[in-house]
């Protein structure tokens, strides 16, 4: 029972200088966020050490009875927060079970559709550098000039390619899903729909965006991001395949039991139990009323956010947001975003490069930014603290090799997170 400490002190310093550059940063990634101690304790926990290849009460290790308690209670909070019929926790990251439903539903070569990543969908809904857009036949949706999806275009893409399965969500979108639309669409070409809501889990759990089921067939969801829980994801589902004479006839299994399958034995081995533990916990929390305050304050220190950005000059696309994201177009301020990505990093304030939608620009170099306000939410940052983050910001984009702006700059964030602390009692030493 040696402490990380002492068995790995290099380790153990890289640790606590990360813990320290997370108390003193203003990280402004959208898809971050801070844990509770409780997350982190399940995270941290024994769970790790088990093997528990199947599900609850079919696995094909001894020894799983906490293990099924765990996963089992994981599965319940899951399908009570998302209203959903079925659940399964056990997939790695967002990634693999966006792949576990590609797996589950199409066969290679088959016809796709989803969200172009240049336009702000994930490398996973069929963008060409991922296996989902080699092995599948992917169908690429833009948004429209105000940024915002245009339904007629979504419709008549499907119309003309006809694919077995339609993806809408996205990583840097800062608007609502209509999902009411997206079924209406899917039903003309006989699609499955499904809603990959990693970015904006936690606004739906605390009642802040819509959820997708009734209208989608499958929900993914990462539970790191805005739901505030360890690296991890779920795939929610209905029970009943509604296409199954179209597209899986002769199959026996329902559609939970295609999307299990496909989890496991198709992708997966061990579930990570330690993980599976956190995110039942994570759950717990996002059902309380206090998730619900903090989804309602995610979304107006977006908007006190952008209206600060707005107020100093800047370009949002879309022309504001929301959900808890807000994506910046730097070209009419002549900069791109690698270079304010840098400069912004240098006064303390984390936020990362993003293409714009059409963006001429490369992808190493890109006219945008994206900006979050999930973690400093979760800090207890407040309207007022947002329009000052806001200036701040667009001081550094207006003079970006200032050495005195970034120096005041740093001086104004330190004051700002000292004021609202992280893990006050947390050390790795
Ligand atoms: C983050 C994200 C993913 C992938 O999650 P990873 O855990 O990074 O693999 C998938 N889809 C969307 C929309 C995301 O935002």
């Amino acid at each position: 029972m040696t402490p990380l400490h002492t068995t790995d002190p290099d380790i153990a310093e890289f640790l606590e200088s990360e813990l320290e550059r997370e108390r003193q940063v203003l990280e402004m990634i959208p898809s971050e966020n801070i844990v509770s101690r409780a997350v982190l304790e399940a995270l941290g926990s024994v769970l790790t050490n088990k093997y528990s290849e199947g599900y609850p009460t079919k696995r094909y290790y001894g020894g799983n009875q906490f293990i099924d308690e765990v996963e089992t209670l994981a599965r319940e909070r899951a399908k009570a927060l998302f209203s959903a019929e079925h659940a399964n926790v056990q997939p790695y990251s967002g990634s693999p079970a966006n792949l576990a439903v590609y797996f589950a539903l199409v066969k290679p070569g088959d016809t796709v559709m989803g969200m172009s990543l240049a336009h702000g969908g994930h490398l996973t809904h069929g963008h060409k550098v991922s296996i989902t857009g080699t092995y599948y036949n992917a169908v690429q949706y833009p948004v429209g000039d105000d940024g915002f999806i245009d339904y007629d275009v979504v419709r008549a893409l499907a119309l003309e390619h006809k694919p077995k399965l339609i993806f809408c969500g996205a990583t840097a979108y800062p608007r609502i899903f209509d999902f009411e639309k997206f079924r209406a669409i899917a039903d003309e070409v006989n699609a499955y729909l499904v809603a990959d809501m990693a970015h904006v889990a936690g606004l739906i759990a605390g009642g802040v965006h819509p959820k997708p089921f009734p209208h989608a067939d499958v929900m993914t969801t990462t539970t790191h991001k805005t739901l505030r829980g360890p690296r991890g994801a779920m795939i929610l589902c209905k029970r009943e395949d509604r296409l199954h004479d179209i597209h899986h006839a002769g199959s026996k299994h329902d559609l939970a039991t295609l999307i299990d399958r496909a989890i496991f034995p198709g992708l997966q081995g061990g579930p990570h139990n330690h993980q599976t533990a956190a995110i039942a916990t994570t759950l717990k929390e996002a059902a309380e009323p206090t998730f619900k305050t903090y989804a309602e304050n995610i979304v107006k220190n977006a908007k006190a956010l952008a209206e600060s950005l707005l107020n100093e000059g800047m370009t949002l696309v879309s022309g504001g947001t929301d959900n808890h994201l807000i994506l910046m177009n730097l070209r009419p301020q002549n900069v791109n975003g690698a270079v304010i990505e840098t400069a912004l990093d240098d006064a303390h304030i984390t936020v990362n490069k993003n293409s714009i939608p059409n963006d001429p620009a490369p992808p190493m170099k890109p006219s945008g930014i994206r900006i979050g306000s999930p973690t400093l939410t979760t800090r207890g940052f407040t309207e007022d603290d947002m329009r000052v983050v806001g200036q701040l910001i667009a001081q550094i984009i207006k003079a970006p090799n200032d050495v005195s702006v970034r120096e005041s700059v740093k001086a104004k964030v330190a004051e700002l997170t000292s004021a609202h602390p992280i893990y006050p009692n947390l050390s790795y030493l």
